[in-house]
C-alpha cells in the first residue's frame, strides 16, 4: 500500500466516482466490490481500519444457530432468510481467505435425551439450510466422546453433546486484507480521516465530503459522484450530517469478550452455552492460543465506554462456569474486547436482543447519501453487493455483476494448510513462527521475511517466547498503513488480544520502529508509547486486574 502521505496527496481534492465512509467490514467490502466493478473508489476511516465493531466480534463466520431457533419459534420468514443468506456467504468468506478463516466444530452440551433430540433436530436443519456448502454434518456425541473431545466439560449429569460446524476467522486481519486487496485493485484508502461535513449542489445533492486529518487537524475535501455511509454504529451521525432532519435508526448494542489461557480448556473444539440467564447463547472458542469467551448484549447509551467492566466479565463467567469441571476465575483473564453492534431499530419497545441482525440499504432521496445499515461480518460481501447495486442505480449507470463471490484476498493465492511447512523449511523457521506468519499473512509471509533477511535485527522476537517478529511491525507500517502503537499491536499483529500485559511490554520496541519508519521525534515516540500503556492500564483496572500478573 502507499504511505499515508502519498495516499492523502492522491485523494485530496481529486474527483472519484465513489467515496466510501467507514473502513470496517462493511465499508472495506463495499470498496472492493465497487473498485472491481470499475468505479474509481476512495475509502476513508475516521480512525484505523477495523478499529470498531469489525475487530470486536466473536470471530464466527456463521448463519447463527440462535437466530435459526428464533426464526422457527416465531415463524419469522425474514429471520430464516437471513440465516440462509449468512450460511450461503460463509463458504465464500472461507474460500476467499483460507489463511484467515477456517471451519471449526462446536459442541452443545446436553443433559437429557429430550435436550439431545431438540438440538439434533435444530442442527440438522442448520446443515440442511447450508446444503452443499455445509462444512461438516452435525451429530450426537455420547457422554464419553464429548468428555474426550472436551475434557474441561463438567461430567456431572452430562448426557452427551451435539456437535455442529461453523467458521472462525481473524476479523481485524480479514478487514485489512479487504482494504489491501482493494488498493491493489487501484482504489485509494486513508485511515485517520474523519468526515465532518458535506458540500452540496443547489438541489441539495452531495458533491463533496469534508474530512479532518486526525494527525495534522487540517481539513481537506473529496469530490465524488456518490457517497456511501458505512460507519456501522456511527451511521446516524453521517445521515444527520447529510440531512439535518434524518430520524435516528441505529440502536447500538455493546458486546464484550474476555480471553483466558487455553491450556486448561484442552480442546480444539468450541463450546456453545445454549441458554444464558437472559435467554441468549454464549460461546467459549479456542482462538489463536487463547479461549475467547463472549459475548454480552446490552443496549448502548452515549455514556457507554469501550472497556470490559468487571460486572460484564462476571456475567460471562456466571454463564460459562456451570458447564466446566474447573471454573475459570476473573484473575486468569489475559485480555478482552468490547464493541458496538450496529443494530437497526425495528420499532419502539424492542430490546436489542430481539433486533434482527439483517441489513438495509437506505438511499436519501434529497442528498443522495447511500447508507448501508445493520448486518453482520459474515454477510459483509452480500451487503456490499447490494449497496453497490444501489450505487450504480443512483448514478444512472447499468448495474453490473459483483465479482467478489470468488475473489481471493491478498495472501490467499497459493495458500494451503501445508503452506506453513514450506515456509518453515525455506526460511529455517520453527513450527510456531511459521504457523503464526502463515495464519496472519498467508502467501504474503515471504514479504515479511524478506524484511528480516535484509535487516537481521528485524528477525528478533517482539516479546521473548512469542512468535511475533519485529519484521511484522515494519511490514504493517510500510504495507498496511499502521500509524500508531495500537494499530500494530491490536489489529495487525493481534498481540493485544493475546495478552494485554505482554502488549504493554512490547510497546516501547514498537514505538522505536514507528519512530524510525515515520521519522518521529523522540518526544513523539515517548508520547505514543505512554498513551498506549495508559490505555492498557485502564483496561486492566476496569476489569479488576493488577498491572503485573499474579
Ligand atoms: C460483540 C460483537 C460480536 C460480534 N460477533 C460477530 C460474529 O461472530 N460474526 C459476525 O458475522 N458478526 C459479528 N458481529 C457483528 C459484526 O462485527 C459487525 O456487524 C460488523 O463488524 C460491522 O462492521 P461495520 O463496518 O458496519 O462497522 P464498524 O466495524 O464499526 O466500522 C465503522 C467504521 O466507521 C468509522 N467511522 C465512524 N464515523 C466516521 C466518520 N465520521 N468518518 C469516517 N469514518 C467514520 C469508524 O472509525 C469505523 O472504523 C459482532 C459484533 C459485536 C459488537
Amino acid at each position: 500500500m502507499k504511505s499515508r502521505a502519498r495516499a492523502l496527496e492522491a485523494i485530496s481534492g481529486n474527483p472519484f466516482d465513489l467515496c466510501i465512509i467507514g473502513g470496517g467490514a462493511t465499508g472495506a467490502g463495499c470498496a472492493l466490490d465497487a473498485q472491481l466493478r470499475g468505479l474509481q473508489t476512495v475509502l476513508v476511516d475516521g480512525g484505523d481500519f477495523a478499529s470498531a465493531a469489525s475487530s470486536a466480534s466473536t470471530k464466527l463466520v456463521h448463519g447463527g444457530v440462535r437466530y435459526l431457533e428464533q426464526a422457527v419459534k416465531k415463524l419469522d420468514v425474514d429471520e430464516y432468510r437471513m440465516v440462509q443468506a449468512a450460511l450461503g456467504e460463509r463458504i465464500h468468506m472461507l474460500k476467499n481467505a483460507p489463511h484467515l478463516a477456517h471451519a471449526a466444530e462446536f459442541l452443545v452440551p446436553v443433559f437429557s435425551r429430550a435436550q439431545a433430540i431438540y438440538y439434533q433436530i435444530g442442527m440438522k436443519m442448520y446443515d440442511w439450510i447450508a446444503g452443499k456448502d455445509n462444512l461438516f454434518p452435525s451429530r450426537f456425541l455420547p457422554r464419553e466422546e464429548a468428555l474426550r473431545r472436551m475434557p474441561a466439560l463438567r461430567a456431572e449429569k452430562l448426557h452427551g453433546a451435539v456437535s455442529y460446524s461453523d467458521g472462525q476467522f481473524d476479523d481485524s486481519r480479514y478487514d485489512l486484507s479487504l482494504v489491501q486487496t482493494f488498493t491493489e485493485a487501484g482504489g485509494e484508502a486513508l485511515n485517520y480521516a474523519r468526515v465532518v461535513g458535506f458540500g452540496k449542489d443547489s438541489a441539495g445533492k452531495l458533491t463533496s465530503a469534508t474530512l479532518r486529518d486526525s494527525f495534522s487537524a487540517g481539513e481537506f475535501s473529496i469530490r465524488a459522484r456518490a457517497f456511501v455511509n458505512a460507519t456501522g454504529p456511527a451511521s446516524d451521525n453521517i445521515r444527520l450530517l447529510a440531512s439535518g432532519d434524518a430520524k435516528r435508526r441505529l440502536r447500538p448494542s455493546k458486546g464484550v469478550h474476555i480471553l483466558f489461557p487455553l491450556e486448561e480448556f484442552r480442546s480444539v473444539d468450541a463450546l456453545l452455552v445454549p441458554k444464558t440467564e437472559d435467554g441468549r447463547v454464549i460461546f467459549a472458542v479456542p482462538w489463536m492460543g487463547r479461549l475467547l469467551v463472549g459475548t454480552t448484549d446490552d443496549e448502548a447509551t452515549p455514556e457507554t465506554k469501550m472497556v470490559v467492566l468487571r460486572s460484564e466479565a462476571e456475567y460471562l463467567l456466571r454463564q460459562l462456569n456451570p458447564y466446566l469441571a474447573k471454573p475459570l476465575r476473573l484473575e486468569q483473564i489475559v485480555s478482552g474486547l468490547s464493541g458496538l453492534r450496529p443494530l437497526v431499530a425495528a420499532g419502539e419497545g424492542h430490546g436489542t436482543k430481539e433486533l434482527i441482525r439483517d441489513h438495509e440499504v437506505e438511499v436519501d432521496a434529497k442528498s443522495g447519501l447511500i447508507s448501508i445499515l445493520g448486518g453482520k461480518w459474515t454477510t459483509h460481501r452480500l451487503m456490499a453487493e447490494d449497496t453497490i447495486n444501489h450505487v450504480q442505480k443512483a448514478m444512472g449507470i447499468p448495474v453490473t455483476s459483483s465479482v467478489t463471490r470468488e475473489h481471493p484476498l491478498v495472501g490467499a493465492s497459493g495458500f494451503s494448510t501445508e503452506y506453513r511447512k514450506s515456509l518453515a523449511s525455506e526460511y529455517g523457521l520453527d513450527e510456531a513462527t511459521a504457523q503464526h506468519l502463515a495464519r496472519k499473512f498467508g502467501t504474503r509471509a515471504p514479504a515479511v521475511l524478506a524484511l528480516a533477511r535484509a535487516d537481521s535485527s528485524l528477525s528478533e522476537p517482539l516479546v521473548a517466547g512469542l512468535p511475533y517478529r519485529k519484521a511484522e511491525v515494519v511490514y504493517a507500517i510500510r504495507e498496511e498503513l499502521a500509524q500508531t502503537v495500537e494499530d500494530i499491536l491490536a489489529r495487525r499483529l493481534g498481540l493485544q488480544m493475546f495478552d494485554w500485559r505482554q502488549a504493554m511490554a512490547a510497546a516501547p520496541a514498537v514505538g522505536d520502529l514507528l519512530a524510525s519508519e515515520l521519522s518521529w521525534s523522540r518526544d513523539k515516540r515517548d508520547e505514543a508509547v505512554a498513551t498506549y500503556a495508559a490505555k492498557i492500564r485502564e483496561f486492566l483496572k476496569t476489569v479488576g486486574l493488577a498491572e503485573k500478573a499474579a
